[in-house]
């Protein structure tokens, strides 16, 4: 996807201050972060959100999910995290590359609102 962020992102050709890669996954952190810990996992394939997860790409979402609990355990806020995933403009998703947000560092609300 040649207009896309976040594969400009994995591409290196938008600097980004890298968390964690892989052969599947990138993690890097948000630019504007909403909490201490604010992390962005991607998968390396462009797929547009939650919503087009399916039986032949599914493969990253678990990648993702293993990437966040070894992100969790490295820097040791493996006890309480959030993570989110926006799908779709009525869920304020404003990059259409499937992420998922990584949060931790403060308490967080329930329902998120
Ligand atoms: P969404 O609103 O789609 O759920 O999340 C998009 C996230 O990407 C936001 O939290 C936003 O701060 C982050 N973001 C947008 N542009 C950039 C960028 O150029 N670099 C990084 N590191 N994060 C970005
Ligand atoms: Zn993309």
């Amino acid at each position: 996807m040649e207009d896309c962020l976040f594969c400009k992102i994995i591409k290196g050709e938008i600097p980004s201050s890298k968390v964690y890669e892989d052969d599947m996954v990138y993690a890097f952190n948000d630019i504007d972060p909403q909490a201490p810990v604010h992390i962005l996992i991607v998968p390396k394939e462009h797929i547009k959100s939650a919503g087009e997860i399916n039986e032949d790409n599914s493969k990253y979402a678990a990648r993702i999910f293993e990437a966040a609990a070894k992100i969790a355990k490295e820097k040791g806020f493996e006890d309480g995290f959030r993570i989110v995933s926006n799908c779709g403009d009525i869920a304020g998703q404003t990059v259409k590359h499937l992420h998922f947000h990584l949060l931790s560092g403060r308490d967080f609300t329930w329902p998120p609102g």
